[in-house]
């Protein structure tokens, strides 16, 4: 069976050495010498002058929307995950949809302006498939109505925009170190914010709200990550020359053989340096995805709908009809991308869409 994605394992002994630092320690969370040690070796690996590792993606969006969003209307992208536009209503935050590029797939800049109002808080946009959104063009509009920019970096991890971490940019940057992401910790995540009194209200908001034991700042939540989270991820770090090789090889080979009269793939912004999360395939119409993923499925090749359906149709995000979004999520499919994926299988895959 071929899924969209495969989880990496480190081998098991070097984890097991890294759990073994637990035990010796005897301390499990409440960040511990490893979850330290792995902030650490991101900052360095990701050329990124702070970070904070996290239970996971979608909290450090909510604790950046807590803290910058004001209940107020939120513009955002309706092609994401469901934890984007889920994270905008669960902090009692209206999402405002504003259309999406045909071909970058990421929030269409040019259509921004249009969407704000006088309860406009934030502009909180999607790096989808790790693309980066028009960055340039969206903080300028943010500084000129005097908006915060929030990124779900969730597919981003290792992307760079102009030789720049894609974390740096925004007030506030997150990430998932989710089990099916790139760099994973089982579960995990991270926030990232250059302002420092902004990433300090963070923290605390990431830990209850404690300053010490008896005091409180403020309202917070439990962000925290575990040790055990942070053992996976000190195993895993080391091979991520590997897995983006591997991936850059697979994505070599559908570039290389599919049938490019039959699907789009999309494009990836100038000046970018892309990680190679996911691959996106566009069909002409949903009827015609739905066949070869019927094909596929056939041969226990299972691809998903990555994102399907567009987010201003969800039942509790009452958004308007966004056509662009609508249309794409309707004729998207993600193909099989991980390490260890060989070419045979890739040629399969190509030559089952081919004649599907
Ligand atoms: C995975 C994902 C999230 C949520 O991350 P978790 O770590 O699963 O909470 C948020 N946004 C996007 C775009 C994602 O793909």
């Amino acid at each position: 069976m071929i899924n969209v994605t495969k989880t990496f394992f480190p081998p098991i002994a070097e984890y097991q050495a890294q759990v073994q630092r637990i035990w010796n320690n005897q301390w499990l969370t409440n960040r511990g010498a490893l979850v330290k040690e792995l902030e650490e070796k991101l900052k360095e690996y990701l050329s990124v002058t702070n970070i904070l590792v996290m239970n996971n993606g979608t909290i450090p969006i909510q604790i950046a929307l807590k803290i910058l969003g004001n209940e107020g209307e939120i513009i955002t992208t309706p092609f994401s995950y469901v934890a984007t536009t889920a994270a905008i209503v669960w902090e009692h935050c209206t999402p405002v949809f504003v259309d999406i590029h045909p071909e970058y797939l990421t929030i269409d800049e040019t259509k921004i302006e249009a969407a704000i109002t006088s309860k406009t808080t934030c502009i909180l946009a999607t790096h989808v498939f790790g693309n980066p959104c028009n960055l340039e063009v969206i903080e300028a509009i943010a500084a000129k109505h005097n908006l915060k920019v929030i990124y779900d970096a969730a597919h981003a991890f290792g992307v760079t925009y102009n030789n720049k971490s894609i974390f740096d940019y925004g007030d506030v940057s997150t990430c998932s170190f989710h089990a099916t992401k790139l760099f994973h910790t089982g579960e995990g995540g991270a926030l990232f914010c250059k302002d420092e009194s902004l990433r300090h209200k963070m923290f605390y908001s990431h830990n209850f709200g404690h300053n010490g034991p008896l005091d409180f700042h403020g309202l917070g939540i439990n962000g925290k990550i575990s040790e055990l989270s942070g053992a996976m991820g000190l195993a895993v770090l080391p091979h991520m020359e590997f897995i983006l090789n591997q991936r850059k090889q697979v994505v070599d080979w559908y570039t290389e053989h599919l049938d490019f009269s039959k699907v789009k793939s999309i494009k990836i912004r100038e000046k970018t340096q892309w990680n190679y999360s996911y691959y996106p395939v566009i069909f002409e119409t949903e009827a015609q995805l739905l066949k070869v993923q019927a094909v596929l499925n056939e041969q226990q090749i299972f691809p998903r709908r990555y994102f399907y359906p567009s987010l201003n149709t969800v039942e509790f995000s009452k958004g308007e009809c966004m056509p662009i979004s609508e249309s794409i999520a309707s004729r998207v499919l993600c193909l099989p991308l991980y390490a260890g994926l060989n070419k045979e299988e890739i040629l399969s895959i190509c030559n089952l869409i081919s004649i599907a």
